[in-house]
């Protein structure tokens, strides 16, 4: 069946379309704040459902349920805070001046109100140590580690009401929780698997969903690539989402594959990640959830296979399919895994997003093996990557 939301009920804090220019003129007069952008697509995604059970930013009490237990204070499995902590000399002074039980007009990029937040509490955010414990390490190398060092020294909590969806590059592909499970619904799917990318498809990639569309417990695959703050020198978001509407039209059954956008930053957290984004896959309608290696990891900071071993501490209701690392093998002349193939690692062929983006910098052309051509087609145009 098409799972409850996580906590049983999917959250929904959109204003509705009658009451949104009462509410907009009424925060005429609301302090403001800018969150940085990771911030406004988590308010975003808070109002939507898409974090479930969370009706707003946690508070100190929530935050230290999931440092120091991986779950929110009710016991249910939570590992990754949801805070806001806003920067930046304007946004400081407003934070010293509120009080809890005032309103507070949330900005996003183009300097529009979309949210409002109710706060309830203003705590110190200890910065490092949610670093330490979340990420692992301390290392302002890491990317996110990076961002929480910059982070306000000051947290806002409490609950958010969403104006208006954002305007995001994603456009109408950028669904909410009530629109796929609709979607699913209207299909006459029950087990959907959710697949987390951040990339564009190659064939490991491939090789893993149909593997997941040939069982014969799975009705549907949610392709769901996190599309939110990129860096410089990664794919536009358009450019991912177009490789793989590529994939999908000119491979796979329609009747079988999903593919929406998901605008929020990616946190490079390992287990704890990979945990989170299941969560949220479950909360789009996923009962079941694909993890291969090192879901959510940057460098070597993770074990590659503890972002499987997660689900046994903390279940969270959902079928998690966990494959090895898959790879073309020269002499099976196939996509294999260890599990399926005997040959040297030698004969394996590189299938790395550097190597492949090395070589349609070159404009060399990328063998099939590794890549669709269809795929390939969108990669080779100019202007497919992040200048900025
Ligand atoms: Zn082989």
């Amino acid at each position: 069946m098409i799972p409850e939301a996580h906590g049983g009920h999917l959250v929904d804090r959109l204003v509705p379309e009658r009451e949104r220019v009462r509410r907009e003129g009424e925060a005429r007069d609301l302090p403001l704040i800018a969150p940085f952008i990771d911030q406004v697509y988590d308010a975003e995604k808070i109002g939507v459902g898409a974090y479930s059970p969370l009706e707003g930013f946690q508070d100190r009490a929530a935050l230290e349920s999931v440092l120091t237990a991986g779950t929110l204070p009710n016991g249910l499995p939570w590992t990754m805070p949801i805070v806001l902590t806003p920067t930046g000399q304007t946004n400081e002074q407003i934070v010293r001046s509120v009080r809890p039980g005032d309103e507070i007009g949330l900005t996003d990029a183009g300097g529009g109100l979309f949210a409002l937040l109710h706060l309830e509490e203003k705590f110190p955010f200890p910065r490092s140590r949610v670093a330490q414990v979340v990420y692992g390490t301390t290392d302002p190398k890491h990317p996110n580690v990076a961002d929480l060092l910059a982070a306000g020294e000051t947290a806002l909590a409490g609950r958010i009401d969403l104006v208006r969806r954002l305007e995001l590059v994603t456009g109408a592909n950028e669904l909410t929780p009530a629109e796929t499970r609709a979607e699913f619904v209207r299909r006459g799917w029950k087990n959907v698997a959710g697949y987390q990318t951040r990339n564009v498809p190659h064939t490991a990639h491939e090789y893993l969903q149909r593997c997941t569309l040939e069982r014969d417990d799975i009705d549907g695959l949610f392709v769901h690539p996190v599309l939110g703050r990129l860096k410089k020198g990664d794919y536009r978001p358009e450019v991912i989402l177009e490789a793989y509407q590529a994939l999908v039209r000119n491979y796979y059954p329609s009747d079988r594959v999903v593919l929406a956008s998901l605008s929020i930053t990616m946190r490079y957290g390992g287990p704890k990640a990979t945990l989170f984004l299941a969560i949220v896959r479950k909360n789009y309608g996923c009962g079941s959830y694909i993890v291969g290696r090192d879901q959510a990891g940057v460098g070597s900071y993770y074990e590659p296979y503890a972002c499987q071993r997660i689900f046994d501490d903390y279940p969270i209701g959902v079928q998690v399919l966990k494959f090895a690392e898959t790879f073309f093998c020269r002499v099976c002349g196939w996509m294999a895994s260890a599990r399926t193939c005997a040959h040297s690692p030698d004969q394996r062929l590189n299938t790395s997003q550097t190597f492949i983006r090395e070589a349609l910098s070159k404009g060399e052309p990328l063998p099939s093996e590794i890549i669709r051509p269809e795929v390939a087609r969108v990669l080779s145009r100019g202007d497919v990557l992040l200048t900025e």
